[in-house]
């Protein structure tokens, strides 16, 4: 089966979402026998064929990257051109806008926010995803010729090994886009939630949003992202951006380190895939330490001072 995958780009190099779309479609070609093609787009070459470390086995390469209407048009020329039978893509802010698209556009049916790698026997693939908030799982089936399976972002990590893969300039017709951005700000200094290596995430226990910065001296210590229970993001003390959990966004971090959470299975949801999970909590019967690797019990307000003092010191030695 010819598979072809979708890897975003920002700023030259390829985002965690696009290398865990990589890994995703390699993953499901060595089940079924596939080929990986991969449409980038505004990367330079050693980028491109790097793309083979994550299983890409060819990259069509284009030189600038195109809005959802555009790429849904990159896409289906590529399509045509690999006769990919399955479009692999991360299922995030630009898959939600892309996958409907191309779906409409092909006559393909989609199956979009896929949390399990799928299964295809003959015509038919069929794959989990969590619904009702992650209160069940739903097994859905499809069989249209071209498939397309745009999975939950940090579903697997990204998978590195060696290799590289052959480039090829593709230049596609693509339409303008109906959009015309005026300005883009970007936020300077802040890592990114969904693509951070670390994140430091609080709860009701901080009491108030006045009692954030030690979370911020923190995350900017260890150089991580921020995050929040859903509670605090509900009552306007963090923005919503920051909510992780089963209604939030799903985190895969090295590292997560949980301030005044309480641990409900809500919230573990979306934060038990970090390899790593240190809790910090005044209370010791608090549901969170079971599933913690790492547990100090005691005052937020005096441990996380002093946690930041110890990284500082140990950055400033090093
Ligand atoms: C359908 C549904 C979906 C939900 N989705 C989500 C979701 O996506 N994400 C999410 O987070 N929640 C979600 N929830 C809510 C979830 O059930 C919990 O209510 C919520 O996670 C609790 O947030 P919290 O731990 O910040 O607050 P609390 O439960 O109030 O816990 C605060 C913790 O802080 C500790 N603490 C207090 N003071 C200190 C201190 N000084 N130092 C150290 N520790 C201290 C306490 O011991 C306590 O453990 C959902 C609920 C439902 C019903």
């Amino acid at each position: 089966m010819n598979i072809l995958v979708f890897a975003e780009s920002q700023h030259g190099a390829i985002k965690k979402s696009g290398l865990e779309a990589v890994t995703y479609a390699a993953r499901t070609a060595s089940q079924h026998q596939g080929t990986v093609t991969c449409l980038v787009a505004g990367v330079d070459e050693n980028v491109a064929s790097g793309l083979g470390a994550y299983g890409a086995h060819k990259v069509l390469k284009m030189e600038s990257h195109p809005d959802a209407l555009g790429l849904s048009d990159a896409l289906s020329e590529a399509i045509a051109a690999t006769q990919a039978r399955l479009v692999v893509l991360a299922y995030d802010a630009l898959g939600r806008h892309l996958a409907p698209r191309l779906s409409a556009r092909l006559g393909a049916a989609l199956i979009s926010g896929a949390s399990g790698l799928p299964e295809i026997q003959g015509d038919t693939l069929r794959v989990r995803k969590s619904v009702f908030s992650g209160k069940a799982f739903a097994t859905l089936e499809c069989s249209t010729p071209i498939k397309i399976l745009a999975f939950s972002p940090n579903t697997l990590a990204p998978e590195k090994k060696e290799g590289t893969a052959e480039v090829v300039s593709f230049s596609p017709a693509t339409r303008n886009s109906r959009i015309r951005v005026i300005k883009t700000e970007e936020k300077q200094g802040e890592v990114a939630l969904p693509d951070a290596e670390i994140v430091v995430s609080a709860g009701r226990g901080l009491k108030g949003p006045e009692n954030w910065g030690i979370v911020e001296d923190l995350a900017h210590a260890l150089n991580a992202a921020t995050a929040c229970s859903r509670p605090v993001a509900d009552i306007g003390w963090r923005p919503h951006h920051e909510h992780v959990g089963q209604t939030g966004l799903t985190v895969r971090p090295n590292l997560y380190i949980a301030i005044g959470i309480s641990g409900a299975i809500q919230h573990l949801a979306g934060v038990n895939q970090s390899k790593v999970i240190v809790v910090i909590n005044k209370d010791p019967e608090a549901p969170f330490f079971k599933a913690a690797d790492y547990g100090i019990v005691g005052d937020a307000f005096e441990v996380v001072p002093r946690i930041t003092e110890a990284v500082k010191k140990l950055k400033a030695g090093a």
